[in-house]
């Protein structure tokens, strides 16, 4: 065998060996050439109902990246509907970016014949690189998909549910009921930032942000007197609140090390670089609120505007975030246990 094809073989094996890590349930891939469709949807759970996960567009080194950002993003996915008490299981899919969509509408359509295909095991929803209108496309083809232009954009509600993390976190914490004079430094001002930005802004808070996107932190100065750090600096601000909102895996030693602030509470997925930094976090003094609980409020308004056909039912299940998170955080006092243990024992009892 040549040693390029053991690689691959190898590299299959691993991916293998990941999903079963992960406790997947399914991976299905198709291809279309016309379209230039490449895409991957791994179902990870439909143990508590049809598997709900968005659908991101992204460009991959490799198709074996590509595979394994869909098998650990499925896998976040059943935790994340498993914390927040709703009926799905988790899944993802990952289109691979081709150089040029010549149709966009037709490779959309491609990809909702796709999810047809699977007879709802899949809801597929709006993720990085993709909008509302693909999921108008997509529906043309099926009906499992959310997040089209009539069921609105998650952001704002994303943006809700981190904020009341917020509120849950600062009177666990600093023992205050108010946001009024808290500094936050937010990291990345696209969708959800931009949105937490103005709900804290109402709310007293004063804001630090910063983006790789020039415009999107001046915005901010502009609209909420924010004040504009570099992406580089953003870990050493004096706040009382880091809320990553831009990157995963940004926290990792030497980050948390640099941080002043004693919350970290964001939208981003994945900001753990590795499991272990939740209790690095912990033992640095720092209140982490678990990305997949306190980032679920999207989730919430997509599973709700999919079930009832309006997102009316959501307010109240997003707001209880609030309480979700203060349950966290006392057990992890009392168990002397990371908040990252905590939420993740809870959600696997639930999928169990
Ligand atoms: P977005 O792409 O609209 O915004 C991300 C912003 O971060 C952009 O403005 C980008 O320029 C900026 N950015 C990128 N790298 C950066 C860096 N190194 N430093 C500072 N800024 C940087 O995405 P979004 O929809 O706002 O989502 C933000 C994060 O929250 C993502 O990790 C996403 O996966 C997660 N999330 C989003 C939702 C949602 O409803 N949109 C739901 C759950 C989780």
């Amino acid at each position: 065998m040549s040693s390029i094809i053991k690689r691959r073989h190898d590299s299959c094996d691993i991916l293998f060996r990941y999903a079963e890590l992960l406790g997947l349930g399914e991976i299905h891939i198709k291809m279309d050439k016309a379209t230039g469709l490449k895409a991957i949807i791994a179902v990870h759970s439909i143990k508590r109902g049809p598997a709900l996960g968005g659908c991101r567009l992204l460009t991959y080194k490799s198709a074996a990246r590509a595979i394994e950002d869909a098998l650990r993003l499925s896998s976040m996915m059943s935790f994340k509907a498993a914390i927040c008490n709703l009926p799905h299981g988790g899944a993802k899919a990952v289109l691979i970016k081709p150089k040029v969509i010549k149709d966009r509408q037709a490779y959309f359509e491609k990809f909702g014949e796709f999810v047809n295909e699977l007879g709802g095991m899949y809801i597929t929803a709006v993720d990085s690189g993709t909008e509302l209108s693909d999921m108008d496309y997509v529906a043309h083809k099926t009906s499992y998909v959310t997040c089209t232009t009539t069921d609105g954009d998650p952001a704002p509600y994303t943006a809700i549910g981190v904020r009341r993390g917020i509120e849950a976190a600062v009177s666990f914490k600093l023992g205050k009921d108010t946001l009024s004079g808290i500094r936050v430094a937010i990291q990345g001002a696209g969708h959800v930032g931009y949105e937490l930005a103005k709900q804290l802004t109402e709310r007293g808070a004063i804001l630090t942000v910063c983006d790789t996107h020039p415009l999107s932190a001046e915005r901010c100065a502009k609209e909420f007197a924010a004040q504009v750090c570099s992406p580089e600096t953003i870990y050493d601000q004096d706040v009382d609140v880091f809320a990553p909102c831009a990157l995963g895996a940004i926290l990792k030693r030497s980050t948390i090390k640099r941080l002043k602030a004693t919350i970290v509470a964001g939208s981003a997925n994945n900001q753990l670089a590795h499991n272990r930094h939740g209790r690095t976090l912990q033992k640095y003094g720092i209140l982490y609120a678990p990305d997949f609980v306190v980032n679920s409020g999207g989730l919430i308004q997509a599973s709700v505007s999919y079930r009832h056909g309006n997102v009316e039912a959501a307010h109240e299940q997003i707001n209880n975030i609030y309480e979700v998170l203060l349950e966290i955080f006392k057990r992890s006092a009392k168990e002397k246990l990371p908040t990252t243990d905590i939420a993740d024992a809870i959600a696997l009892e639930r999928l169990r």
